[in-house]
């Protein structure tokens, strides 16, 4: 299997995030992908390429023009307004009775483009954030092209990612994007499995509308867990989408024979769908040594779920997500994408 994979998420470096009464180092860092190639080197997976260059048009397909324009601005706007903070972060949200408007302010700005504060923005963000989504849509173009499998060493994530607000340490969707290239491309019918331990809201806003993209959560119940404010059961689809979104949300403390189940109920949707290929958004926070989360997947439970998924016998792309077990994601990545090859 080839892995797609641009260094130039190391720009990406020294994000904060809220912790007790200040600002803490966050756990999305660069070593997350780094010991995922590190981890694909070592075991021989196959090669690694660099992500191809895409034009704005292919991340306004999903993503709104004005908010693309923003993320690739918003640095030197926090620069030019005086901020001295090495994160620009928002701290005021549009709440009931207000509207978005005309803002200019950069902190207006920053709040009209994210959900929350996790999603900073440091001098190199945009760079890594722009060729994050490129490695995500080099990933289709494979597929597209022949290839059974590839796998998007992705960094930032995406899938928390809306068409026009950032979060959960998200900015552009990679899985969206790469799952709306294949369509663009002819395919009829994408299914989109989501099997990072959060709920992919992102890529379900996206597609919530659309039966020509089946997405499919299993994550944490949102009762319990961020995102919070979606990933509920009842969330089928609407419109021409009705039962074309379907969410597995699961207890703290779900293990591998717990969680054996919903995927097996996942995959024979996705095969009734007959869907032309298969984006698999992959969080290894599912695991039980990760420090920001509750499920006791182990180790060998990823090869396991990656032949459970190979064994569907669709072209398939998974792209990375969360993850923030320094010394566990690599080996993790690769059990998993080892099992869909040996499926
Ligand atoms: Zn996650």
């Amino acid at each position: 299997m080839r892995t797609i994979y641009s260094e130039d998420h190391q720009l990406h470096d020294g994000l904060l995030e809220p912790d007790g009464d200040g600002w803490a180092p966050s756990v999305e860092c660069p070593a997350r992908a780094n010991n995922v190639v590190a981890a694909i080197l070592e075991r021989k997976l196959g090669d690694s390429i660099p992500p191809r260059s895409y034009g704005d048009d292919k991340l306004t397909t999903v993503h709104d023009p004005d908010y693309v324009n923003f993320l690739s601005l918003a640095w030197s706007e926090w620069i030019a307004a005086g901020e001295k903070g090495s994160n620009a972060k928002p701290f005021a949200f549009v709440g009931a009775g207000m509207r978005y408007a005309d803002t200019r302010n950069i902190h207006g700005r920053l709040g009209r483009y994210s959900f929350g504060s996790n999603a900073p923005l440091v001098a190199g963000s945009w760079q890594a954030i722009r060729r994050s989504a490129e490695v995500g849509l080099t990933g289709a173009d494979l597929i597209l092209e022949g290839e059974r499998f590839a796998f998007s060493a992705c960094r930032p994530p995406g899938h928390h990612a809306t068409t026009a607000q950032c979060g959960g340490y998200c900015y552009l969707n990679n899985t969206a994007l790469a799952a709306q290239s294949l369509i663009h491309a002819g395919m009829d019918r994408v299914a989109v499995l989501d099997v990072d331990y959060h709920h992919g809201n992102g890529t379900q806003s996206i597609f919530y509308e659309r039966d020509d993209v089946l997405t499919l959560s299993l994550h944490a119940d949102p009762a319990l867990e961020y995102p919070y404010f979606l990933g509920f059961k009842d969330e089928q689809g609407s419109g021409p989408g009705e039962g074309f979104n379907r969410n597995y949300p699961l207890p703290f403390g779900t293990d591998w024979k717990a969680y054996s189940e919903p995927l097996h109920d996942a995959l024979k949707h996705i095969q009734d769908f007959f869907p032309s290929a298969v984006v698999v958004a992959l969080g290894l926070d599912t695991f039980a040594g990760d420090p920001i989360s509750y499920f006791e997947i182990l180790a060998e439970d990823y090869i396991s779920m990656g032949q459970r998924i190979g064994a569907l016998n669709l072209p398939t792309l998974v792209v990375l997500e969360g993850g923030y077990a320094l010394d566990a994601i690599g080996e993790n990545t690769v059990n998993f994408l080892e099992g869909i090859e040996n499926a």
